[in-house]
């Protein structure tokens, strides 16, 4: 059979993008390395974020011009700290500082998902709904356990107290809203055998 160039070569088809989200101490992280062990793709926005501060020179000079040359320490390494206490009073700030890094990941995430050959596509952020990524989504994928659950979880991973956590908790969406946004619901109230059982059964029901 005469081999295919590039030129007749049919195109792949673009996988499909499932967004993986979930409030502080749902589960969606330990959901996401699940979907990794069945052999699917994940982006991690949140850790992308924090390599790609450090990686892309024009979001590196973009910032500089935002908060000042501080906001990297000698070595050019991304200072979390000083940035955290220059944008913690300041919501016009942080805004600002958000509408920079944003857009950077999401190219990033455009840039990665074009490498990726699996039909199906993961992208977990804790931020889906609130910036509306759901839209450029095929389904998205809601991780949610009761308050009371999530709190203790979060209190004996990180030592936070409760009403740290709590706090956390009250500044996000709330759970309700997600709910009625979300294409699939897994609910993490019991154990991580259950856990894995839901997301296994989910995500290769997606089609
Ligand atoms: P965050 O947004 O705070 O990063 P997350 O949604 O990614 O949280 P995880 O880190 O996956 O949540 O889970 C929170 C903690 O709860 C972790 O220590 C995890 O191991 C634990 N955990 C999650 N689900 C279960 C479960 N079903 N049974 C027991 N422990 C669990």
């Amino acid at each position: 059979m005469e081999e295919l160039n590039s030129e007749t070569k049919k195109a792949e088809p673009e996988p499909k993008i499932i967004g993986l989200t979930g409030g502080i101490g749902s589960g969606k992280t330990t959901v996401a390395r699940f979907i990794e062990e069945f052999g699917f793709p994940v982006y991690y926005s949140d850790d992308r974020a924090k390599t790609i501060v450090n990686d892309n020179e024009d979001l590196k000079r973009t910032i500089k011009e935002l908060l000042g040359e501080k906001s990297y320490d000698e070595k050019g390494i991304y200072d979390r700290k000083f940035v955290a206490e220059k944008v913690f009073n300041d919501n016009d700030l942080l805004q600002e500082l958000n509408n920079i890094i944003h857009p950077a990941v999401r190219i990033d995430f455009e840039e990665w998902v074009s490498k990726q050959t699996k039909y199906l596509v993961f992208k977990e952020t804790a931020l889906l709904f609130e910036l509306k990524l759901n839209k450029q989504c095929y389904k998205s994928l809601l991780v949610t356990a009761e308050d009371n659950i999530r709190i203790k979880r979060v209190m004996d991973r990180d030592g936070k107290t409760y009403r740290e956590v709590e706090t956390i908790m009250e500044r996000q969406m709330p759970e309700k809203d997600k709910i009625k946004l979300a294409s699939c619901i897994i609910y993490n109230n019991t154990n991580l055998e259950d856990l894995k059982l839901q997301t296994e059964r989910i995500v290769f029901e997606i089609e």
